[in-house]
């Protein structure tokens, strides 16, 4: 066997079912014009795919032994470099001057702290395909008005589409996760004005700090103000006294947030 057994230090699931490989890149289209980031090569199923469209690829694999393995496989293809690093510590910059695209098969716990990388360099990239836990790809391509609805998938969808686009089983995957997974496809929109990002990321984060709560009773433990006052507040803005988060839509949270502009969030 060339590879080595998956590490559950690294959360590996290698995908086994090159069709589903194919469909995966395929939401990519790539061109040969394209440099593309793959997260997490691993035993390469996507990696191959990549490497053949003729873009330029950096796949960055935590793991030094797939990495070794991947650096053999590959050391043929001048368009792809094999990188054995923490993805979530790359600075684009250093690879690549321009925009890029990102793809990935991606273990759960990584899938918050990555959204976070992908917001943070959104200016460059011009494309996403990833797949993780489809409880998570739920929420973060849900709207308002559902239980999904969480920070994660505002903060996404104020500068990205967001589309779930495929349900891929859990046998796909060697070894066998407990759950299915669910392939996002974003792509970048004109976004939202958001005039001061840091305030609106506090107060989104504190309207769902509880979610069976009111929208109210958790400002209230946010900002020094009083129920009445912030309930004035909330019908200034449109919003009925008694709503919860997960009622209010992005516009919703940006007309609040430029209520708190400049109130000192804890
Ligand atoms: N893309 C492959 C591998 C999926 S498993 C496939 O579809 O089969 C996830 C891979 O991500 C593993 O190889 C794991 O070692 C790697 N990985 C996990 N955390 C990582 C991180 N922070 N940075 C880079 N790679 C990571």
């Amino acid at each position: 066997m060339p590879f080595k057994k998956p590490q559950k230090r690294f959360s590996q699931n290698f995908l086994t079912d090159p069709g589903i490989a194919r469909k995966i890149v395929d939401q990519l289209g790539i061109s040969p014009a394209d440099t593309v980031f793959e997260i997490g090569g691993g035993r390469g199923i996507l990696t191959s795919i990549l490497a053949e469209s003729g873009a330029r690829l950096f796949s960055f694999e935590i793991d030094r032994s797939l990495a070794g393995e991947l650096k053999e496989k590959f050391k043929d293809r001048d368009n792809v470099e094999i990188v054995n690093v923490d993805f979530l510590k790359v600075e684009p910059e250093q690879y690549q001057a321009g925009e890029f695209k990102l793809i990935g098969n991606i273990p759960y716990d990584i899938t918050s702290p990555l959204f976070h990388w992908i917001l943070k360099y959104r200016g460059l990239i011009s494309r996403v395909v990833i797949t993780t836990q489809r409880e998570l790809a739920q929420r973060i391509s849900s709207g308002p008005g559902g239980k999904n609805w969480a920070p994660i998938s505002i903060f996404t969808q104020c500068h990205f589409k967001v589309r779930a686009v495929m349900t891929i089983p859990s046998g796909a995957f060697y070894p066998k996760p407990k759950v299915h997974s669910s392939t996002l496809l974003l792509n970048p929109s004109a976004g939202y004005e958001i005039e001061n990002w840091d305030n609106f990321e506090k107060i989104v984060r504190a309207s769902f700090m509880h979610r069976r709560k009111l929208l109210v009773n958790n400002l209230s433990e946010a900002v020094a103000l009083s129920k009445e006052e912030l309930e004035a507040i909330l019908v200034r803005v449109g919003l009925d006294k008694i709503v919860r988060a997960e009622q209010l839509s992005i516009e919703d949270f940006i007309r609040l947030a430029r209520e708190f502009k400049s109130l000192d969030l804890s």
